[in-house]
């Protein structure tokens, strides 16, 4: 661990990615925790632009100003049903790790009362080593988002949102920069639920994800062909050259995780922000620090910050269900839910902000039998 100033601190983060830096970030705004002593533990410093956040927004957020792309529209594709999407009052946007990380940390290396650290943190019950040198904890709140996956217990579902993506460079104008592909389900389905993102940065670069939700990740081989055989087959591009590659493992998992934990409030994924039925994550952890900031300032207790609503959990273990049964090809239910719904109140629906009428609407625009006998079982 890297010398520390201060033997105690109001606030520990540990894990200083997204969850903690959304979080953090909204604290020093709002002027009032400057007189708090507070500590951001990672175990490395972020130097590279390790990924890339797409995301469905309404308006401007607190990063808008780091958003490096933005699409009025989104495509999707599969053999049954595709469509430019119109996606108003949402846009899609991207915003880039380094930007984000950058972005967080010009303001956090202003803040006197902030320190920084570098070293592996591990849990024994309630207390935090670093280095395996045990942290003085005593008062302070600690959010941790570090991760680990679930116990297989019965009904514990875990899929994984597993990806490939290349930035690739052609020669010739090649993308239209007005929409994004949201999901294309023109590639072979055989190793599970599989679509490509596609983002065009220019008319001449986009950045190209081949993306698959099932139990087991693919060899290296296995995702560069699935990317060259989209690009071939599909975009029907032949010359181009890779310019960057990012890939990476979302959990998709109906299980619980509890904001409070062993005297540390979870954030992030590592405290359920990740969407279990399409991996996003990066708005939900916005509106989470939203909550527990107002919920800091307010001088409520943290453990009373209001639970998700428990619909959506049953919702999204029972498309899981169904994903990791097969009962029903995921192609097959993304192809109705957006043939037979606008797809402005798809999004809504995915960010859990549905009410129940409109949640049945959507509900019944789905194949009933495959849904019903899920619902039955969980
Ligand atoms: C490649 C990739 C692309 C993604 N794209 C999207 C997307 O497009 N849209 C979306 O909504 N979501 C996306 N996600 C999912 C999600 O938004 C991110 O994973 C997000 O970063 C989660 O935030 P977090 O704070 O929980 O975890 P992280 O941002 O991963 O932060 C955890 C931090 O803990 C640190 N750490 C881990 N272990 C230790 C340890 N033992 N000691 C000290 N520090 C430790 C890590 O270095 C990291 O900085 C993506 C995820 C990945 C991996």
């Amino acid at each position: 661990m890297s010398a520390i100033r201060s033997k105690k601190f109001d606030y520990i983060f540990t894990g200083g990615g997204c969850g903690a830096l959304s979080l953090l970030i909204r604290m020093i705004q709002s002027g009032k925790f400057a007189d708090k002593k507070i500590l951001l533990i990672d175990k490395e410093p972020k130097t590279t632009n390790d990924r890339t956040w797409c995301f469905w927004e309404n308006g401007n957020g607190l990063f808008e100003e780091i958003v490096y792309r933005k699409w009025p529209v989104v495509n999707f594709y599969s053999d049954t049903f595709s469509a430019p999407l119109e996606i108003a009052p949402y846009q899609y946007k991207m915003i880039r790790g380094i930007d984000f990380y950058n972005y967080c940390f010009e303001i956090i290396r202003k803040q006197q009362n902030i320190e920084t650290t570098y070293g592996t943190v591990r849990f024994e019950d309630s207390k935090v080593l670093v280095d395996d040198v045990v942290l003085e904890t005593n008062g302070s709140v600690v959010f941790n988002s570090l991760y680990t996956l679930p116990p297989k217990e019965n009904g514990i579902i875990l899929l994984q949102q597993h990806f490939k993506g290349w930035i690739i460079e052609t020669e010739k104008p090649s993308f239209n920069v007005e929409q994004a592909t949201l999901m294309d389900f023109r590639v072979h389905q055989d190793y599970g639920t599989t679509f490509c993102y596609l983002l065009p940065l220019s008319e001449t670069k986009a950045l190209v994800e081949y993306t698959l939700f099932s139990e087991n990740l693919l060899s290296p081989a296995q995702y560069n062909d699935g990317l060259e055989r989209y690009i071939h087959d599909v975009l029907k591009i032949e010359a181009y050259k890779i310019i960057d590659e990012e890939a990476g493992c979302i959990p998709m998992t109906n299980a619980k995780f509890n904001f409070f934990e062993k005297d540390r409030y979870n954030i992030g994924t590592a405290g359920g922000q990740t969407k279990a039925s399409s991996g996003y994550t990066f708005q939900f952890i916005q509106k989470n620090s939203e909550k527990i900031l107002e919920q800091l300032q307010s001088g409520q207790q943290l453990s009373q910050l209001e639970k998700p609503k428990r619909r959506f959990h049953f919702y999204d273990t029972i498309l899981l269900r169904i994903l990791k049964e097969e009962k029903l090809r995921g192609e097959a239910i993304f192809s109705q839910l957006f043939e037979r719904n606008k797809a402005r109140q798809v999004l809504k629906f995915l960010d859990n902000e549905t009410s129940l009428a409109e949640e049945l609407k959507i509900i019944s625009s789905l194949p009933t039998m495959p849904f019903l006998k899920a619902a039955i079982r969980k």
